[in-house]
């Protein structure tokens, strides 16, 4: 599904747009010239709804060359093991996520107490999976001629980056789950999540010009968005907590 000329949703569950399997993530392609990318792997359970979408919007999945993860919780980075093994991608996250990937450690990505919770099916495995290293803030990757610069942005989550680049006339952030439409967050009563570091991670991000938001569930708005971030951010500054996602 295109949203911008270079950038198309090839997955997305339950809390987004139904086109793959429900716990998925949005999982965005982005098509930098002469290169594709991913950004979110999605949970990893029935990974060729998403190998379907991506030939649908009329690329070939065996170009995609690079995985960028947000953040290691299941719904975003459980498919990573597929991507790799199946179209040797070269798999791109914080070094957090990177120590949680590599050793498939269930508690470091809370997946122990979401399992218990029952927002993953009993015996949902977390795949461990190569990276190509860790990510810090300041990094830049390339993408073809796209150039994406890595923001750190603990908070959801401990490991959790931001991506930013400008693509097809827009500043664009991809969130994970950090910011949503509405400035609404996503807080969970999990060991990796931690208001004061959430509350700094959006406050950076205020005053950005960000147009195109992409974050990890629910609506994309694709200008405008630093209004969004700018809600959110100023309820921070009051020393309040934004309204959650659900
Ligand atoms: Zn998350």
């Amino acid at each position: 599904m295109k949203l911008t000329p270079h950038i198309s949703l090839v997955g997305s569950g339950r809390m987004g747009f139904g086109i793959s399997h429900e716990l998925d993530c949005h999982v965005y392609l982005l098509d930098g010239g002469g290169e594709l990318a991913l950004l979110d792997a999605g949970c990893g359970i029935e990974p060729e709804r998403i190998v379907a979408n991506i030939e649908t919007d009329g690329h070939d999945p065996s170009t995609i060359t690079k995985l960028l993860l947000t953040h290691a919780h299941a719904d975003h980075s459980g498919g990573s093991r597929f991507w790799h093994d199946t179209f040797g991608v070269e798999v791109h996250c914080s070094s957090k996520s990177a120590g949680f990937l590599k050793h498939g450690n269930e508690e470091g990505i809370s997946l122990d107490v979401a399992r218990k919770a029952g927002m993953y099916p009993e015996g949902f495995p977390f795949q461990a999976c190569s990276v190509a290293g860790g990510l810090k803030e300041g990094d830049t990757l390339t993408i073809g001629n796209l150039i994406i610069s890595v923001m750190e942005t603990p908070g959801h989550a401990d490991d959790a980056v931001c991506y930013r680049f400008s693509l097809d006339d827009k500043e664009c952030l991809a969130s994970g789950d950090l910011i949503f439409f509405g400035g609404k967050i996503a807080l969970l009563s999990t060991h990796d999540c931690c208001i004061p570091d959430y509350s700094a991670s959006i406050r950076r991000l205020a005053g950005q010009k960000i147009d195109a938001l992409l974050p990890g569930h629910l609506v994309i708005p694709l200008s405008g968005a630093q209004t969004h971030i700018e809600k959110a951010a100023l309820k921070f500054r009051l020393l309040g907590v934004p309204e959650g996602i659900a």
